[in-house]
Parts: C-alpha cells; structure tokens; sequence
C-alpha cells in the first residue's frame, strides 16, 4: 500500500526525522492560509501524487510569496500530472503539500526495501540525491552505497556513521545523520514497510539534516497490524478496477495489454501471461479467483475485465485441483450470459471434472472456444482476436 508524501513525513517526524514544517491543503484557499502561518520567505507547493518525478513533471514549485503559492496551488490543483511513474494518461492531482522552503547545500539519497537474498532490510545511500536514483543504479552503481542490516541488533552507530560519511555528510553532521537512518529503520521495521526512500535528504546550508521528500510502500501482507497506517489509504490515486475486484476477494491487477485473462492461482496466472506474450499479445490484466471461486465471484471478474475498453478477447485457465471444473464452467456460462459477452472466449480447463465442465460449456450454446492445453488456448485467443 503506497501513501502520500505527507503521510509519510507524518509517520517519520514521529520517529524523529527532522523534515520542513508543512500543511497539506485540498484547496487554493487553504494552500495561502497554509503559507501564512508558515513564516519565511520561501514556500514549496508540491503536488501529492502516489508517483515520484514530480519535479520534473512541473508538480513542485518554489514560490517567494503567498501570492505567488496562490498561482502555483491553483495552477497544480486539479491538474493531471505526468511523470515517468505515472503512465501516459498522468494522474489527477487532488491534494497538496504546502512547505517551509529550505536552504539546500547538498541532496542525497537514502533508501531502505527488504532484500530476499540475505533476508534483511537493505540500506541504500548515495551522495547522488535528488534525480533519478534508477540512473545512479544504472550507471554509476559504485556511487550507492548499501548496508545489509541484522534484524537482531538493528541499525548499529558504526554501520550509521560510515555509510553518512560515504555520502558527504561532514563529520559535525554525523551525529545527525546517524540519527535520522536509525529512526528510518526503526520506522522500517514497526510498519512492516517494503520500501522507505528519502529522495533527497538534505544537507542545508547551516549543517542540519533534513528529509525534503519522503516515499513509504507498506507491506499490504502485514497491513492487519496497522490500522492506524491503513487509514492512510487514498482510494483515489488507486486503480478502480482493483478496488473493486478487491471488494470480492480476487487478486486484480490492470495490465496494458487486450486479452483478459481470468485463471485460479497466482502460479498459473504468471504462466498464463507468459504463455500470451510468448505467443505475441500482451495480457490486460493479472486475475487469481482464487480457490474458492463460486459462479458468482466467476461473474464479478467477468464484469471488471470487461469494463476494461482495451480488452479484446478473454482467456479463462483453471486446474481443477479443490475447485472443480464442472462449478467454474456453470460460472463462466452464467456470466457470459450475464454480461452479453461479445468479445471470444476461449476456456482451458484441466484437473477436477475436466470432462464435465467442457460439456457444460458445449451443451451452453455459447460460441466458447475450447482449447487442450495451455499454449493452445493462447495461440487460439491470440489467433480469434486478430480475426476480429
Ligand atoms: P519528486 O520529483 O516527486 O521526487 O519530488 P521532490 O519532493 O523530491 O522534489 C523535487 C525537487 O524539488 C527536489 O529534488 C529539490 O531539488 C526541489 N525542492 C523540494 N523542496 C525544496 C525546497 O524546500 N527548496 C528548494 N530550493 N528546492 C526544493
Ligand atoms: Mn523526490
């Protein structure tokens, strides 16, 4: 689960990460209201978006006067931002994070993810904050610096302080920098965090270490232990289809691709799509009904992956292992009649009742493609949606 910016500094500050004093702001109004009880001579209108490369994308201004955060609030307001996360299409910008501008000397970088190798949190430093972290990585990988952390003692004063001094910090800001990774990490480890990344942490020009963005992605797994972090949660920068597929327990994930894929279990699903590409289409979606999948659940997934305009064609792979072939076929009858589905179908079923289920599907009437195995359904479907 992936929250705004302010949210994020939120959950820090409380852990002891020093960042600007902020407002966030749902208006124009609010935003110069926010900016006066800031005193100062410089304020940061930044756009809250569950994307990073704001910046760039024209979502952060700088702005010398309470004039000028009413022109930029309401220029950022409302807009539909782009940047190289957000996909084409950009994503509305609804709220707002109204700042304390700083004094930066210096941006660094600092991440934390879970690394599945060693089993431990991975720290990530770099003297090279403020851009893009993907293009350090990529081609100046000697400038990351990374600690691997023991879970049983945490994030130790000599691991904090050398990966500080990796980075540029000075030795009189060592202390503060040691500080704020060790409050990171604990803020890592209490939320069950998957990523937490300070992009930049800044060195202002009086020595204080100051976190000016902040990134935290939560564990969705663990998210029963936090209420409080799930009250974070801001339906709106999500994808609607998963929203509501989530409302009926199956495992949604909107792809780019036009053939709709409905499979039971995550495994298959994978190797479903792969099976796709391999034949040369892209799959529209990521689908597990899951193991329980009852015709009505069978009908909910129809109806999402069609609401999709992109979807041209759906391909159905179940292994009848629990779930019996006979209960997902009456299903998908029931919902290709629900939905008046009108793009083809083709249905690969194996396992559990195979022979029934395929004669349920025949005895339908519905022009439901059968296919024997796996690269037979995507070569079919492949092959029905380039016909049409
Ligand atoms: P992102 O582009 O989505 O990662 O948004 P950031 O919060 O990282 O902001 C982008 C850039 O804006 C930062 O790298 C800084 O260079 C700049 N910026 C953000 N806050 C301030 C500030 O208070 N003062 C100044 N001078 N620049 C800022
Ligand atoms: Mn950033």
């Amino acid at each position: 689960m992936k929250i705004h910016e302010y949210q994020a500094k939120e959950v820090l500050r409380e852990y002891g990460v020093p960042t600007p004093r902020g407002v966030p702001c749902f208006s124009v109004d609010e935003a110069v209201r926010a900016a006066q009880s800031i005193a100062g001579k410089v304020w940061v209108v930044k756009a809250q978006i569950h994307a990073g490369g704001r910046g760039k994308g024209g979502g952060v201004k700088l702005a010398k006067s309470p004039d000028e955060v009413k022109t930029f609030a309401g220029q950022i307001l409302g807009m539909q931002l782009k940047t190289h996360q957000t996909g084409p299409e950009g994503q509305k910008v609804r709220r707002l994070l109204i700042e304390e501008g700083a004094d930066i000397d210096k941006e660094l970088y600092v991440g934390m993810v879970v690394d599945r190798v060693t089993q431990k949190v991975c720290l990530m430093a770099s003297s090279e904050g403020g851009m893009d972290i993907e293009e350090v990585a990529a081609h100046t990988p000697e400038k990351i610096h990374k600690v691997f952390v023991d879970p049983e003692t945490g994030l130790n004063n000599a691991e904090a302080d050398a990966v500080a001094a990796k980075i540029g910090i000075p030795p009189a800001s060592v202390p503060q920098a040691r500080a704020v990774l060790q409050a990171l990490y604990r803020a890592f480890w209490d939320t069950d965090a998957s990523l937490v990344e300070i992009n930049p942490l800044v060195l202002t020009g009086d020595g204080r270490v100051l976190a000016l963005d902040a990134k935290i992605n939560f564990d969705a797994n663990a998210l029963f232990r936090h209420p409080e972090l799930v009250a974070l949660r801001d339906l709106d920068e999500e994808d609607a289809a998963e929203i509501e597929a989530s409302k009926f327990g199956l495992s949604y994930i909107s792809l780019d691709g036009n053939i709709g894929c409905l499979v039971n279990g995550a495994g298959l699903a994978m190797a479903t799509m792969d099976t796709i590409k391999l034949y040369g289409a892209e799959p529209a979606n990521f689908l597990d009904v899951g193991g329980g999948a009852t015709a009505e659940k069978v009908t909910e997934a129809f109806k999402i992956m069609l609401k999709n305009p992109k979807v041209k064609g759906i391909l159905v792979n179940i292994f009848g292992g629990i779930m019996q072939c006979d209960t997902i076929a009456k299903g998908v009858v029931a919902a290709a009649r629900e939905v008046n589905l009108s793009v083809p179908l083709v249905v690969r079923m194996e396992g559990t009742n195979d022979e029934m289920g395929r004669q349920i599907l025949k005895d339908s009437g519905l022009p439901i493609i059968s296919a024997d195995d796996m690269a037979d359904a995507a070569q079919k479907i492949v092959a029905a949606i380039a016909e049409k």
